[in-house]
């Protein structure tokens, strides 16, 4: 009954999963921030993958571009509250779009900033893929 091989530690892990929380693009276990979307203390990324200890940022400034990545996040989400806004009310009101449009900005930028981290490593970055090996339990851990 103890015939468990190494291969069978290596359970490939669901983008979908991985990307929805926030786990390391290349070996889907470690984490890529240190604590919650909404944690007061603002949000702490790793530097590297806990679990497989690849570098989050790529090269200096590499998230400049994720800047880009939240300003489309964004542009989406502010005409979805508009036509959602005006399709609710129907009010012509100035002031109700802004006040909806910057609320959502508002509550949703934690959203955005972690996300459209996320988003880049996991889509946009030529090179970094799923590497099911790396995703086994680690061997030091012995977990
Ligand atoms: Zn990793």
């Amino acid at each position: 009954m103890n015939a468990i091989d190494n291969k069978s530690a290596i359970k490939p892990v669901p983008q979908f999963k991985a990307f929805v929380q926030a786990k390391c693009p290349r070996c889907r276990r470690g984490d890529m921030f240190a604590n919650g979307m909404y944690s007061l203390s603002g949000q702490n990324m790793y530097k590297k993958c806990p679990h497989c200890d690849m570098t989050y940022e790529r090269e200096p400034g590499y998230f400049y571009v994720a800047m880009f990545v939240s300003y489309a996040m964004n542009v989406a989400e502010m005409v979805t509250f508009a036509v959602l806004t005006h399709m609710i009310t129907g009010s012509m009101d100035p002031w109700l779009y802004i006040g909806v449009l910057f609320g959502s900005i508002i509550i949703l930028s934690p959203f955005n900033f972690r996300y459209s981290r996320v988003m880049l490593l996991y889509w946009l970055t030529p090179g970094l893929h799923y590497r099911p090996e790396l995703s086994a339990d680690k061997r030091e851990n012995g977990k």
